[in-house]
């Protein structure tokens, strides 16, 4: 069997405060009829980046909502990841495409997970991003109702790559998206439902935090709490530019000698390259004292990430790439000064000069931190009417709620609800 991950216990009552009546209303609607159905998550990590973010909120939840849900991971080893790291590249447009021995040892890992669960198990199977998403080919005539859930930007794919996995896609029931941009440009598509993810208000990494407790826990990992701080919560991966947030920060040291730099990023299992990148990061800061690079291995959870977000007098996200960017999400929560790429997901959660700053370069996202540190009243108007667009947008129980839609529409159940699609194309 596959290992499932342990998600412990939320209930759905908690979220009435945050969420409308009329949301919470909707959900226990759309849940009554899918009382008992049996739902797995499939996806290759239980830990670090969005994915297994959103599945600790959004499984529980389901559970809460009365649906019997698990998560379980695939197996892999390195040779594995290596070859799901450049599909992942490559789906995000980069041209290095797969040998035939990266698709066969592709194929081999989709084979091996299939032994490991039985579709016949489970009403709905929900399988996320590229890693596991072969594993449907070894199920002809299963009766569960198949789901890809892709969160990445694939608008602009390496064809080459894609065309490997597009033979899988197409068996799914439904497949969804962040955006209507990231629907891929071919045809043969099962029906297309887009949605953004959201962010857990009440984890441990978005619950209110008093500015002192922040202050005290990013003391302990040396930074000056009483020096403005500038902060990006990212894995280290290209994409991300770290190092383009190294340069807009010497930037703004130019004319904030007293700024600090906190790179905060977790290491996942399942991205080999992230340990070259992360050294690469290292050195490209040279040993500046102010600049302090952190992971899961210096003990940074999601408390620590909160408060990392919390004490920050802008917090960054300079993607160059982003399929959604949940750490944008998480800052404008926290009522943050938010700087981001203007790239991919992250446009649909900030409106630039309205709730945040989007940027094209790195003298563009310097020169935002120096009106945010020059400014802080404008910067705090803006990160509020950030955390109320979130409120609207980007929290759990929408997310719950879209899902719950589409459950109910894969299995016939005629429902008032909206929901966002694009017609299959076959
Ligand atoms: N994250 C974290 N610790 C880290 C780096 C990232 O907890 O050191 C979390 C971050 O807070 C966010 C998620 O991992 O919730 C990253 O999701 P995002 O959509 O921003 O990017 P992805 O990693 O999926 O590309």
């Amino acid at each position: 069997m596959l290992q499932s991950v342990n998600v412990g216990h939320k209930s759905l009552a908690d979220y009435a405060t945050i969420a409308t009546r009329g949301l919470m209303d909707e959900i226990l609607r759309l849940a009554e009829p899918l009382a008992g159905k049996r739902v797995v998550h499939l996806s290759a990590t239980a830990f670090g980046g969005g994915v297994a973010e959103i599945n600790y909120t959004l499984i529980p939840l389901m559970q809460s909502a009365g649906l019997d849900t698990e998560w379980r991971i695939i197996h892999g080893q390195d040779e594995f990841f290596n070859v799901t790291k450049t599909i992942h590249n490559a789906l995000q447009g980069n041209p290095q495409g797969l040998t035939p021995e990266q698709i066969e040892i592709f194929e081999r890992y989709q084979a091996l997970n299939a032994k490991e669960i039985d579709p016949n198990e489970y009403d709905y199977m929900i399988v996320h991003d590229p890693q596991p998403v072969g594993m449907i080919d070894h199920f002809a005539g299963s009766t569960a109702k198949w789901i890809w859930r892709g969160h990445i930007d694939f608008s602009t794919p390496n064809w080459d790559v894609f065309n490997v996995l597009l033979p899988s896609i197409k068996r799914y029931d439904a497949v969804i998206f962040h955006m209507h941009e990231y629907v891929p440009k071919t045809d043969g598509l099962p029906e297309c439902y887009i949605w953004p993810p959201a962010i857990d208000p009440l984890a441990p990494k978005n619950m209110a935090l008093s500015a002192e407790d922040a202050a005290y826990i990013v003391d302990q990992f040396g930074i000056d709490v009483e020096r403005p701080m500038l902060t990006q919560v990212s894995r280290f991966d290209p994409w991300k530019d770290p190092l383009g947030v190294i340069d807009a920060y010497r930037i703004v040291k130019e004319s904030y000698p007293d700024v600090q730099l906190a790179l905060v990023g977790s290491m996942a299992h399942d991205d080999p390259e992230g340990w070259d990148f992360y050294n690469q990061t290292v050195d490209y800061a040279a040993g500046d004292p102010d600049i302090y690079i952190l992971s899961n291995l210096n003990n940074v959870g999601s408390v620590e990430v909160n408060a990392f977000q919390v004490h920050s007098a802008a917090v960054l996200q300079k993607s160059i790439r982003e399929g959604f960017g949940l750490t944008v999400s998480e800052a404008l929560w926290k009522s943050r000064p938010t700087v981001a790429g203007n790239v991919g997901g992250i446009v649909t959660q900030i409106q630039d000069g309205q709730t945040g700053w989007l940027v094209d370069s790195s003298a563009e996202c310097a020169e935002a931190c120096l009106e945010i540190l020059a400014d802080p009243g404008m910067a705090r108007d803006r990160a509020r009417a950030g955390k109320e667009y979130v409120r609207r947008h980007f929290l759990t129980p929408r997310l719950l709620r879209d899902w719950l839609v589409l459950f109910n529409r894969l299995i016939g159940n005629e429902t008032d609800a909206e929901i966002d699609t694009v017609a299959a194309a076959r």
